[in-house]
C-alpha cells in the first residue's frame, strides 16, 4: 500500500514537471480550434468505451484514451489537453467506476504521467507537422508507444505488488498493438477534422458499429462467466433450485456461448456407459426430442466415447475435417460439427456435454472454441461435483423413466383387465412369427356377455371381464399369452403347440374352463365362450391376417354353435374367391348368370305337390355352379340383396304363371333375407310384380327366418303386417334354430312354420329330435299354422312325419331342386303318375 502511494507520488511528480514545461509550448496552427469543454467531453466519452480482452486466460482492460489526446494535440493548446485528460479521466473513474482511495490515487497519477509524457513527446517530436503527413503518423505512434511503456511498467509493478501476476512481455505486446490502433484512429480523426470536418460523422458511424459488434461479442464472454455465478448460486440456495433447471441453464449457456444450434448433456449410468439422463436443447433453448449422441452406440462413436470417458479432454469435430475418424463420428451422429467435453464429479468422468451445428455458414468449431468449451465444461463439472446434484438428477431421470414406462405400459395394455391390448398382442405374435414362422392364434368371444351387460349393468360387466381375464390366465400355460382386444373379445397366443390337434385340445380346455359359472358379487353367471383358431403359416403369416382369420373362424363357431372352429378358407368371406364373387355379383344379376331352381313341397296326407320353393343359383363362368349359402351373404354384404330378391321374385312369379297356364295350380315360395324384411318398399314392389305376372296373391309364400325377424322385431313386424295385408302367405323358415318361440310367432301374421332340416335329419336316430318335431307340429297346429318339414330324405321320415300329422314335406325324397326350365315337365310327369295311381 505504502509502496503504491510512493510510486503514485513519484509518477505524479514526473507528470507535473513535464506538464509545467508544456505551458511554454506554442498553440497549434490548425484551421479550427476545439474548445476545452468539447475536449473534456471527448475524454470522458472515450473513457466510457472500455475494452476487455481475454488473452491467454487473463483479462486485460484497455481504453481509447490516446484518441482525444492525439486530436487535442492538433487542435488545442498543450495545457488544455493535459488538464482535460487528467480531470476527465479521473472524474470518470470516480463517478462511473466508483474508484476511490489508493486505487483512484494511482490511476490519477497514471493519467498525470501519461498526459505529461505524451504531450511533451508530441511537441518535441512532431512539433508543427500537420496530420496529413506520413512522417507525422510514424512519429505520433512512436510517441504513444514510448509513453505507454513506462506507464504500463508501473501498472504491472503495482499489480504484482497486490498479489496479481502480470507477464511483462505480453503486456508490452498488447500495449503496442492497442497504441497503434488508438493513435491511428486519433490521427484519422484529426486529419478529417483538418480537411473536411463534416466527414467526422462518417467516422463516428463506422466506429459506432464496430463498438456495438464488439460489445455483442463481449456480452457473450460475460455470459460465460455467469456460469460460475450460477454454480455459486446453486451451492448457496441448495435444493431450492431444481437440478433440471441448473442443467437447462448450463445447456443454454453452452449453446449461446459457442453459437451452436444444439447442446446436450449426458450423464453416464455407473460404469455401463449407458445414459441415465440425456437432455438436449435446440434453438430457442427448446427441449429437443431426439438426442445427438448415444453413449451406448458402438462402432464409429466408440473411439470418441473412450476418449471422453478416459477424461483425456474434449474432442472437436469441425465441419471440413479430413480426419477419417472424425468424419466417421460426424456421420454416425448426423451433425455438421460438434465439440464434446467430459463432465467430472468427485474426480470421475460422470458424463459429457456437447454442442453441435455451429450457427452461421462460414465458421465451424476450432481448437479455440474447444478450449472455451472445456472451461465451460469445467464450470459445469463444478456444479456437478456437488454429488447431491448428480443424485438429484439421476433421481429425476429415474422418475421420468418410470413415468415413461408407465405410459408405455398404458399404451400397450388394457386398463380394465391389465392384459396386453391389440397393439402388444400383434407385437407378440409378430415376434413368434419372426422366430419360427409358426404360431397359433385363438380369438375368444363370450356368448352371453351382452345379456349380462344389458341386464346387470356395466359395473357387473366390467367385473365379469376381470374374472374372465383371470380364469383365462389360470387355464393358460406359461408359454401362452392372452390379450383383450376390446369388449368381450380376447385373443390368445399359444406358445406350446402348433399342430391342429394340439391347438384344438388347448382351445377345448379353455372352453371347458368357461363352462363353470362366474360369481360376481351375489350373482352367479353362465356366459360360455366361442373360440376361433387360426394357425400360421397355413392360415396366414402375419399377425393382422391371423387375427382376422381367427375372427372369421370364431364367427363360424358361434353360428354353427360348435363352440370351436378352425379357420377354413371355404367359409371365409374374405378369401379371393369371395372377393371375386362380390365384385361380379351385380353384373351377374344383369347378365342372367343367376338362375332359379325349384324344389317341390308335397302334402304329406296325399303326396300331392301344392307348391315349389325358388332356390337361387349362380352359374358362374369361372367357378361353375355357386350355391346360395355362399353368395347370399355376399349379396347382403354388398347391399345387393334387395336387388337379388326382386330378381328372384319376378322369375318365380313368371314361372308360377307358366305353371298355372299349363294347368298346375301350385304356389311358389321365395326366400327373403334380413335386409328385404326391413325394406319398406318391398310390399309395393311385390304388389306390382304380382299384378305384372297375373299370379293370384294367395299362391305366393314368402319364407323368412326367425332370426331375421328377431334382428329388428319392430321394423320387421311392420313390413310383415303390410305383406300379410296384401293376402300372401308368410312362412317361418329354419324353425328351431333361432331364439324365438312359437308363442312369439303368435303375434306375427304368419301362416306356416318350416321345421329345420337338422331336426328332420336326426329324427330317425334321435328320440329327442323326434319329440321336438312332434311338439312343433302340435303347437303349430294349436296356433293355426301349417307345419312343413324340410330335409325329408327317405320314406321312413316321410312316414313318421305323416304319422305326426305334419302337413307338408319338402326334401330329396320328393325331389331335389329342379332347374326352372324342366319344372313344367316334372309337374306333367307327376300328374301322369298321380293319374296312373
Ligand atoms: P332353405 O330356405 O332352408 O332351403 C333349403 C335348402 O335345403 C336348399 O339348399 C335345398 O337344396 C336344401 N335341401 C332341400 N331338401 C333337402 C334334403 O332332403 N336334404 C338336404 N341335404 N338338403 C336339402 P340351397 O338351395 O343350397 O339353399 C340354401 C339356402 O340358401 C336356403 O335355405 C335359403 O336360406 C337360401 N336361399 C336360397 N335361395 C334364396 C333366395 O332366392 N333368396 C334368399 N334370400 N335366400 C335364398
Ligand atoms: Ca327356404
Ligand atoms: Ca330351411
Amino acid at each position: 500500500m505504502a509502496r503504491t502511494v510512493v510510486l503514485s507520488l513519484v509518477m505524479s511528480a514526473v507528470g507535473v514537471a513535464l506538464s509545467l514545461h508544456a505551458l511554454s509550448f506554442p498553440a497549434p496552427a490548425a484551421p479550427v480550434a476545439i474548445p476545452w469543454w468539447a475536449l473534456l467531453l471527448l475524454v470522458m466519452g472515450t473513457d466510457a468505451f472500455v475494452f476487455h480482452l481475454e488473452l491467454r486466460g487473463e483479462a486485460h482492460t484497455f481504453t481509447l484514451s490516446e484518441i482525444p489526446v492525439v486530436i487535442g494535440f492538433f487542435f488545442a493548446p498543450a495545457p488544455v489537453v493535459i488538464v482535460c485528460r487528467i480531470v476527465g479521466s479521473t472524474v470518470f473513474q470516480a463517478l462511473r467506476r466508483r474508484q476511490f482511495g489508493v486505487k483512484l490515487l494511482f490511476n490519477a497519477a497514471d493519467f498525470v504521467l501519461d498526459a505529461g509524457l505524451i504531450v511533451t513527446l508530441l511537441h518535441v517530436l512532431v512539433g508543427a507537422r500537420r496530420p496529413q503527413e506520413v512522417v507525422t503518423w510514424v512519429l505520433v505512434v512512436c510517441c504513444a508507444i514510448t509513453t505507454e511503456l513506462p506507464v504500463s511498467a508501473c501498472l504491472s509493478t503495482v499489480i504484482r505488488w497486490h498479489g496479481g501476476h502480470s507477464r511483462v512481455a505480453l503486456v508490452v505486446a498488447t500495449t503496442v498493438v492497442v497504441s497503434v490502433v488508438n493513435t491511428s484512429l486519433g490521427i484519422l480523426a484529426a486529419d478529417l477534422l483538418w480537411t473536411s470536418p463534416s466527414a467526422i460523422a462518417l467516422l463516428a458511424v463506422v466506429l459506432g458499429i464496430t463498438f456495438t459488434a464488439y460489445r455483442g461479442y463481449f456480452n457473450l464472454h460475460k455470459r460465460y462467466s455467469s456460469l460460475q455465478l450460477l454454480y455459486d448460486f446453486t451451492k448457496t440456495v441448495g435444493g431450492s433450485m431444481r437440478a433440471e433447471a441448473v442443467l437447462q441453464e448450463i445447456l443454454s449457456q453452452a449453446r449461446q456461448l459457442l453459437a451452436a444450434e444444439r447442446a446436450e448433456v449426458i450423464l453416464f449410468e455407473g460404469t455401463t456407459g449407458h445414459a441415465t439422463l440425456r437432455q438436449t436443447i435446440t434453438e430457442d433453448d427448446a427441449p429437443a426430442e431426439a438426442g445427438l449422441l448415444d453413449p451406448a452406440a458402438g462402432g464409429d462413436l466408440s473411439v470418441l466415447w473412450e476418449q471422453i470417458k478416459d477424461g483425456t479432454g474434449s474432442v472437436v469435430v469441425p465441419r471440413g475435417t479430413r480426419d477419417p475418424g472424425l468424419i466417421a463420428v460426424r456421420q454416425a451422429s448426423s451433425v455438421d460439427d460438434l465439440i464434446v467435453a467430459p463432465l467430472r464429479a468427485e474426480g470421475h468422468v460422470v458424463g459429457a456435454i456437447l454442442v453441435a451445428n455451429r450457427l452461421g455458414q462460414v465458421s465451424t468449431f476450432d481448437e479455440e472454441d474447444a478450449r472455451l468449451f472445456e472451461t465451460l465444461a469445467n464450470h459445469a463439472s463444478v456444479a456437478f461435483d456437488n454429488s447431491r446434484l448428480v443424485q438429484q438428477l439421476r433421481q429425476e431421470a429415474d422418475e421420468r423413466r418410470h413415468e415413461a414406462e408407465e405410459r408405455r405400459h398404458e399404451a400397450l395394455h388394457d386398463s380394465l383387465t391389465g392384459l396386453p391390448n391389440r397393439t402388444l398382442f400383434n407385437q407378440q405374435v409378430g415376434e413368434v412369427l419372426g422366430g419360427r414362422g409358426e404360431a397359433a392364434v385363438l380369438l375368444m368371444d363370450l356368448d352371453r356377455f351382452k345379456e349380462v351387460n344389458d341386464s346387470l349393468g356395466h359395473h357387473h360387466g366390467d367385473l365379469l371381464l376381470i374374472e374372465v381375464a383371470n380364469r383365462l390366465l389360470e387355464t393358460l400355460g406359461r408359454e401362452d399369452s392372452a390379450a383383450r382386444l376390446g369388449g368381450d373379445e380376447f385373443a390368445i397366443l399359444l406358445g406350446g403347440t402348433n399342430d391342429a390337434v394340439g391347438v384344438e385340445a388347448s382351445a377345448r380346455r379353455i372352453l371347458d374352463a368357461f363352462e363353470r359359472s362366474f360369481r360376481i358379487g351375489e350373482v352367479s353367471l353362465d356366459v360360455g365362450a366361442s373360440i376361433g383358431i387360426a394357425l400360421a403359416p397355413s392360415d396366414g403369416s402375419d399377425p393382422a391376417t391371423l387375427l382376422q382369420r381367427a375372427d372369421v373362424a370364431m364367427y363360424e363357431a358361434k353360428t354353427a354353435k360348435t363352440g370351436l372352429a378352425r379357420y377354413s378358407a371355404e367359409r371365409d368371406r374374405f378369401t379371393p374367391r369371395r372377393l371375386a364373387l362380390a365384385g361380379r355379383l351385380r353384373q351377374a344379376i344383369d347378365d342372367r348368370e343367376i338362375i332359379v331352381h325349384f324344389q317341390p313341397k308335397a302334402r304329406l296326407a296325399d303326396g300331392k305337390v301344392m307348391a315349389a320353393e325358388a332356390l337361387v343359383r349362380w352359374r358362374h363362368p369361372e367357378f361353375g355352379m355357386v350355391m346360395p349359402d355362399e353368395f347370399i351373404p355376399i349379396a347382403e354384404q354388398a347391399g345387393l340383396e334387395p336387388h337379388l330378391t326382386r330378381y328372384v321374385l319376378r322369375a318365380a312369379l313368371r314361372h308360377c304363371a307358366d305353371w298355372q297356364r299349363a294347368g298346375h295350380r301350385i304356389g311358389v315360395a321365395v326366400n327373403l333375407a334380413v335386409r328385404s324384411l326391413l325394406d319398406a318398399r318391398l310390399p309395393d314392389a311385390v304388389t306390382s310384380m304380382l299384378a305384372e305376372s297375373g299370379v293370384p296373391v294367395e299362391l305366393l309364400t314368402l319364407e323368412i327366418t326367425e332370426s331375421s325377424v328377431m334382428a329388428d322385431p319392430d321394423r320387421a313386424t311392420a313390413v310383415l303386417n303390410r305383406l300379410a295385408g296384401l293376402g300372401l302367405r308368410l312362412s317361418v323358415d329354419d324353425f328351431g334354430t333361432g331364439y324365438s318361440s312359437l308363442s312369439y310367432l303368435q303375434r306375427l301374421p304368419v301362416h306356416e312354420v318350416k321345421v329345420d332340416k337338422s331336426f328332420v335329419f336326426r329324427m330317425a336316430s334321435d328320440a329327442n329330435d323326434a319329440t321336438i318335431v312332434e311338439s312343433i307340429v302340435q303347437l303349430g297346429h294349436k296356433l293355426g299354422l301349417s307345419v312343413v318339414a324340410e330335409g325329408v330324405e327317405d320314406q321312413l321320415s316321410w312316414d313318421r312325419l305323416r304319422a305326426m300329422s305334419c302337413d307338408v314335406a319338402q326334401g330329396y325324397y320328393v325331389s331335389k331342386p329342379i332347374p326352372a326350365a324342366t319344372m313344367s315337365d316334372w309337374l306333367d310327369e307327376q300328374r301322369r303318375l298321380d293319374g296312373a295311381a
